[in-house]
């Protein structure tokens, strides 16, 4: 089956043991163009039958492709970064179509995904174990890692294509054979992905994509044959499943949600600083976790800061992410786009103020599911605007008069996904660095997501488990490690000793 038949369908279907599988679950849902609001197609709901028969075809695969030589699934990634590299501007339109981002930060998340295919193409590498010789008289100990058997994926809409690259390179090189439960909004990039993955020389069963909600979501936290759950999505949706999959015996990394802070100290650049917070806030239409939600202005900085944002939004082109002139596209839907304007609301009404209303761009007169960037000032702890996590093109400013207090608000925050320093005074930026308590800080960047050979996660309530995801923590989460300790003696030297070993 050619790659183009697979992604065009009117019924998105799951794919199993390398071929497209219908379902007759009898359940489905509609995925919509969120600039548009029309119907893109319909996408498959998986029963708890479908889901075990992809786990199946899984663990039979697994037997295989654990003893497949290294420098062979090796080379099965390099021909996947390929194939991705060919079909980019392809899988960026499915992307825009169905995430409504633009095609220009479509194409940003497939290279930011495409990282983690490079990472894994150096899996014989990152699979080297340990040796020591002689720890006692002719023994040696030595550690290796192993695969863990059927692994699965459960990914959020708003990177279709990214947050499942994060998972499946690193858990299929480790040598598992992994199941895709990707977001019922955003079906196809992974169904792309899965057909490319096959031309590559993935072997059928390996890589295996389950369409549907928490019916299939249900069936994979609980079945025997699945050893670990990767998730990205919201916290309440990460807790449930670190907590519902570590009670059955899983090992788990669930991502969560994210209210990040940009420091912003009155030594800045204001330029800089207003160039960062607009892209890191609005970028995307907001709907990134590593965005920027809130600006943290200290002391005198705040009123020009403001003044510069205010100017950069302006010229703002907001619009359907098939026209490349438009830098920002609509909200995923309409539901969601209601509950960011709603914020606005809230915010006037617990006393902020509202410099730029969103709501007043001419994109609203637009039929998809659009709202301006927006801008809240004398945003504060108590307030709606601040207290949530919004994930939509709005973004709050909070005057504090000290680093100690903008400090402060950071640590007790319930996030602690990604922050911000803006500064010039490197002592400043390397106090923050070790106060901090975020799992991902940027010095002067605003969205610092770590390159694939580090690895990506936050704190407190934005990750649930220990291991962080991809890169070498990637590796460890997709790995168990076994060591062995061997002696070849001369067996007429045998004799029975009852006293514990020592060297
Ligand atoms: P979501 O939690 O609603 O959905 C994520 C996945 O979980 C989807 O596949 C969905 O089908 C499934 N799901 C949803 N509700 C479920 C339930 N009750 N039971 C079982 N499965 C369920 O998240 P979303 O709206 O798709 O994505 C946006 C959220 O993801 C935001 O909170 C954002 O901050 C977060 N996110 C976090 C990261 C990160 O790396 N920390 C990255 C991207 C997105």
């Amino acid at each position: 089956m050619s790659v183009t038949e697979v992604v065009a369908p009117q019924v998105i279907t799951h794919w199993i043991n390398g071929k497209s599988v219908a379902s007759s679950s009898g359940r489905s849902g509609v995925v919509t163009n969120p600039a548009t609001g029309q119907r893109v197609a319909e996408v498959s709901f998986a029963s708890a039958g479908e889901v075990d028969e992809a786990v199946a075809a899984a663990k039979a695969a697994s037997v295989e492709w654990r003893a497949t030589p290294l420098s062979r699934r090796a080379e099965i990634m390099f021909r996947l970064r390929s194939l991705i590299v060919d079909n980019r501007q392809r899988l960026a339109e499915i992307i825009s179509l169905e995430n409504g981002k633009t095609i220009a930060d479509a194409l940003g998340e497939v290279a930011r995904g495409l990282e983690n295919v490079e990472f894994a193409c150096g899996i014989p590498n990152l699979l080297k174990g340990g040796y020591s010789e002689q720890v006692s008289r002719g023994v040696d100990i030595y550690q290796i890692k192993q695969p863990l058997g059927v692994v699965a994926g459960i990914t959020p809409f708003n990177f279709p294509a990214m947050v499942p690259l994060w998972m499946l390179s690193n858990a299929i090189a480790c040598g598992n054979t992994f199941l895709l439960k990707p977001s019922e909004k955003v079906p196809s990039a992974s169904i792309l992905i899965s057909a490319l993955a096959k031309e590559a020389g993935v072997p059928d069963g390996v890589l295996n994509l389950i369409q549907g909600d928490k019916v299939a979501v249900s069936r994979l936290l609980e079945h025997p044959d699945v050893k670990a759950i990767s998730f990205v999505g919201s916290t309440p949706v990460a807790r449930y499943i670190y907590e519902t999959a570590t009670r059955n015996g899983k090992r788990v990394q669930a991502l969560g949600g994210a209210k990040n802070h940009m420091l912003v100290l009155p030594d800045a650049d204001i330029s800089m600083t207003a160039d960062a917070a607009v892209s890191a806030g609005y970028g995307a239409a907001g709907e990134r976790c590593m965005a920027i939600s809130v600006v943290l202005a200290v002391g005198s900085v705040a009123d020009p800061l403001i003044e510069a944002i205010r100017e950069r939004v302006a010229k703002i082109k907001v619009g359907p992410g098939s026209d490349i002139t438009n830098e920002m596209g609509p909200l995923i839907s309409r539901e969601h786009r209601d509950r960011v304007a709603s914020y606005l609301d809230s915010a006037i009404a617990e006393g902020a103020t509202l410099p730029i209303d969103g709501r007043l761009d001419p994109a609203m007169k637009h039929d998809g599911y659009f709202l301006g960037p927006s801008l809240i000032d004398n945003a504060r702890p108590g307030m709606q605007c601040y207290d949530h996590e919004i994930f939509g093109p709005v973004l709050s400013v909070v005057r504090v008069n000290s680093y100690a207090e903008a400090l402060q608000l950071i640590n007790d925050n319930p996030f602690g996904n990604g922050t911000a320093i803006f500064t010039q005074n490197g002592g400043a930026a390397r106090q923050f660095q070790f106060d901090v308590e975020v799992g991902m800080v940027g010095i002067n960047v605003p969205i610092p997501v770590p390159v694939s050979y580090y690895s990506f996660g936050g704190w407190k309530s934005s990750l649930f488990g220990d291991l962080h995801m991809y890169g070498p923590e990637g590796v460890q989460f997709y790995t168990r490690s076994k060591v062995v300790t061997s002696r070849w003696p001369d067996p007429a030297s045998s004799k029975v000793d009852l006293g514990f070993p020592q060297v």
